[in-house]
């Protein structure tokens, strides 16, 4: 029998994959997290198939992420085909540097299993299935939910709520949040399929035939999602019987054993965004904050970036040492990313859904022109038309209006405000592995150059400033060198790339890694102190309560290991 009233510092209500990646990784370092989801089973819809390479490295930090690749078409890329079945745009697999591939086409009810078993069998994480969020209320002190559930009503009071409830959020809705936009008139038909043994290349193939647009995406172990787009008057219920199924695919399969239908359903897409992402104590992720098509194959890779960002922000505040400033910085740096994408969703759509003669005809032609350009095939080519996340808006400390001059220095794997490059690196003690598994989630002050160039004078009071943040200090060493025998602190690059240090750095170089992996400052060592100062801005850790459980400063995750 479950109390009728239970306290925890974050309540995160929804448990689709956003909702669990948030409260895993608090739990994980240390918070104490109740996750409540109104199912008792993880969900097994046909949605997302396509996935990033930061999804995937928040996953690894999770330990998931070997499990799901292992059912994943990995460093897949996309091709789209006009009229007559003819290729038109081609987006090659791209090279990643987080070390992970760029897109892999995978199966969400795989991931969900993956983390609804993570969060049952976590030792502190309270997740409470079969029960529902009712009302909310909050003040300046914290929050409060009613929640319904098969042991009767209970009332959870936390500091922080994160409402990760889906696209018709209650908790948006409770805080009084608007969420603006439109839904498109098309409706499609989703359809997972088993047993494909045809062969198929490592591509989402969109065919814009103009007759009846549709997409298909292989996956691993015989598995091929198709989707069509329905036309005006299609019922959805006649459209997803077994004969109508049969007859959809039959282009694509002779005869189809009911059995390899794994899933079918249909959706509309909506293209639409809460009009904040934060009221007081209540914070939204994943479709409760936004809502896109899926034709750019974002809306979850979005989900997952908000959860890895919102995570740690919390976990200073429940220290004691976020500011208002860090806290805001969620929206600043999550909302426009996500209304760029919901953009580019729609820019995709319009081209795969349009239909009728003369109109694709000249969208085929325009695109095979354009396409002639080398700056625009270029941009075709290596998917530049989905604009990597950047919170330069948020906490990354470059020059600016209002800031004193950081000299910003361009290194090709640590762009300020991006995520940073993964290289593999050794230490002393042979240890090889990608970086991730050297620092885990949290601040990292990585010094770059040979073991001389870094060895400056330490800068007393900055020391004391990443002491007191529980900054992991590395020095990454050229490829070829030796680390010396004090395990951790010193790595050696396996290979030259991707780490190199700019002509003109003077001595060492430092990168200032955020706990989502973000580049939030690329200095040397006169501006160590600049940096620490106006970092206080966001984070002061000399406010951090004494929490021994989020000191900040675990240990490294061996190689390959995890928290
Ligand atoms: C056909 C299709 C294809 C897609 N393809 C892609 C793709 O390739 N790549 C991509 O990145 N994205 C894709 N998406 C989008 C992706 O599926 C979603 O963005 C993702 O599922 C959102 O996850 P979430 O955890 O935010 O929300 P959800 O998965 O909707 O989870 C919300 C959870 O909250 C629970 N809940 C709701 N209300 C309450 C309450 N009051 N109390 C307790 N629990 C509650 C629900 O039961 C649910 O489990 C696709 C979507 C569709 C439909």
């Amino acid at each position: 029998m479950i109390e009728s009233q239970l306290n925890c510092e974050v309540l995160v209500v929804g448990a689709g994959p956003v909702g669990m990646t948030a409260a895993l990784l608090m739990a994980d370092a240390g918070a104490d997290v109740v996750l409540v989801e109104r199912r008792n089973e993880p969900g097994d819809e046909p949605r997302a198939i396509s996935l990033q390479d930061e999804s995937l490295r928040t996953f690894d930090t999770l330990g998931v992420a070997d499990a799901l690749k292992a059912e994943s078409l990995l460093d897949t890329g996309s091709r789209y085909f006009g009229r007559n079945e003819r290729l038109l745009a081609e987006a090659k697999p791209v090279p990643s540097r987080s070390g992970h591939p760029a897109k892999s086409q995978f199966d969400q009810p795989i991931l969900e299993n993956l983390l609804f078993r993570r969060a049952v069998e976590h030792s502190t994480l309270r997740f409470l299935t079969s029960t529902e969020v009712t009302a909310v209320e909050q003040d300046d002190h914290g929050v409060s939910a009613q929640v319904s559930g098969a042991d009767g009503d209970v009332r959870i009071a936390a500091q922080w709520l994160i409402g990760a409830d889906g696209g018709r959020s209650f908790i948006r809705r409770a805080a009084g949040i608007e969420l603006v936009g439109t839904t498109q008139p098309q409706r499609w038909i989703v359809i997972d399929l088993l047993g494909e043994k045809h062969g198929r290349g490592p591509f989402a193939e969109f065919h814009c035939d103009g007759i009846r647009p549709y997409v298909l995406v292989p996956g691993v172990k015989g598995r091929l999602r198709i989707e069509f787009m329905l036309f005006d008057g299609e019922d959805p219920d006649a459209m997803t019987t077994p004969g109508a199924i049969a007859e959809l695919v039959r282009p694509f399969r002779q005869r189809l054993d009911p059995q390899d239908v794994r899933r079918a359903s249909v959706y509309v897409a909506h293209q639409r965004i809460a009009e904040s992402y934060r009221r007081g104590r209540i914070f939204l992720i994943g479709d409760a904050a936004h809502l896109m098509p899926p034709f750019a194959g974002q809306g979850l890779n979005a989900g997952i970036r908000d959860a890895t960002n919102l995570s740690w922000k919390l976990l200073e505040a429940l220290r004691g040492a976020a500011s208002e400033q860090l806290l805001d910085s969620y929206q600043a740096e999550r909302r426009g990313h996500a209304e760029k994408m919901i953009a580019v969703s729609q820019r995709i759509g319009r081209v795969v859904m349009s239909t009728g003669r003369v109109t694709t005809r000249l969208r085929d032609a325009a695109i095979r022109g354009i396409s002639l350009l080398p700056p625009v095939h270029d941009y075709l080519a290596n998917m530049r038309f989905i604009a990597p996340p950047d919170v330069s808006t948020g906490l990354a400390l470059t020059p600016g209006v209002g800031k004193p001059g950081l000299p910003s220095y361009d290194l090709k794997a640590a762009v300020v405000g991006q995520p940073v490059g993964q290289p593999q690196v050794s230490d002393a003690a042979g240890r090889t592995g990608g970086l991730d598994s050297f620092v885990g989630p949290r601040w990292a002050l990585v010094t770059l150059g040979s073991p001389a160039s870094t060895d400056h004078p330490a800068n007393g009071t900055a020391e004391e400033y990443w002491d007191a943040l529980g900054a992991v200090r590395l020095q990454l060493l050229p490829a070829g060198s030796t680390a010396a025998a004090c395990p951790g602190s010193q790595l050696v690059l396996t290979e030259q790339e991707p780490l190199l240090v700019p002509a003109g750095a003077d001595g060492g170089l430092h990168i200032l890694i955020r706990p989502d992996r973000y580049v939030a400052a690329v200095f040397d060592s006169q501006h160590e102190l600049t940096v620490a100062e106006q970092l206080t801005e966001f984070i002061d850790p000399h406010a951090r309560r004494t929490d021994n459980r989020r000191s900040g400063s675990a240990e490294p995750t061996t190689p390959g290991g995890h928290p």
